[in-house]
């Protein structure tokens, strides 16, 4: 993600109805037309009062709150995090999905997850884990393996030294309205639309970027 200020909602590479019946028009449209506007929105609001911050990326933003005046750090964390965490939840989404798990991403998972169904399991768990609002993530932790991590609100890994490779939304706006208040259901329909594809490339790019 290299887009710079003003931000901007990026449209979905797919329509709202594409993710049925897994996941329902109305939260899809719901999600990425009021919900991730919102943070776009705030975040520029936010940096139109603070220029010496505009030529930032995202990334950049998120790994220098600890630097920025303390009166923003609140709302730079929420905010850029609120923006980086819908677009890569949403760029994750993809119906119908992969029929397995690519290579050389399936290696790389296996050897600390075993084999799919462990990882499907385990990141049921995290996910349903995570009390309030929150994330649950695959990463590539700071040893180069693969880790399932949850992060309250709008926190993103990057701010913790891990790169991200998926994430799924746990907030209740991202499944109340189809399950209710049956995160786990969510949670199983989901896992029927992840686009492997791009965890793949994204993993195949951080592969060559730090020589994995
Ligand atoms: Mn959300």
């Amino acid at each position: 993600m290299n887009e710079k200020y003003p931000f901007v909602n990026p449209p979905l590479p797919y329509e709202y109805d594409g993710m049925e019946p897994y996941i329902d028009t109305q939260t899809m449209r719901l999600h990425h037309n009021r919900h991730l506007q919102a943070y776009v929105d705030r975040l520029n609001d936010i940096l139109s009062k603070y220029p010496q911050y505009q030529p930032l990326s995202l990334e950049q933003l998120l790994i220098s709150i600890d630097s920025m005046p303390p009166e923003i750090q609140t709302d730079i964390r929420y905010n850029a995090g609120g923006v980086y965490n819908h677009i890569f939840y949403f760029m994750n989404l993809q119906n119908p999905s992969s029929k397995a798990l690519p290579f050389p991403l399936q290696s790389y998972l296996d050897s600390t997850f075993h084999n799919y169904e462990t990882f499907q399991q385990l990141f049921t768990e995290a996910a349903l884990s995570m009390f309030g609002s929150g994330y649950a993530w695959l990463v590539i932790n700071a040893l180069g393996n693969p880790q399932i991590i949850t992060t309250a609100n709008q926190d993103t890994p990057l701010a913790m030294n891990m790169f991200p490779l998926l994430n799924i939304d746990v907030w209740e706006h991202a499944y109340y309205l189809k399950h209710f208040n049956r995160r786990a259901d969510y949670i199983k329909d989901w896992l029927s639309v992840i686009n492997w594809d791009r965890v793949n490339q994204i993993f195949l790019d951080f592969s060559k970027r730090y020589l994995l």
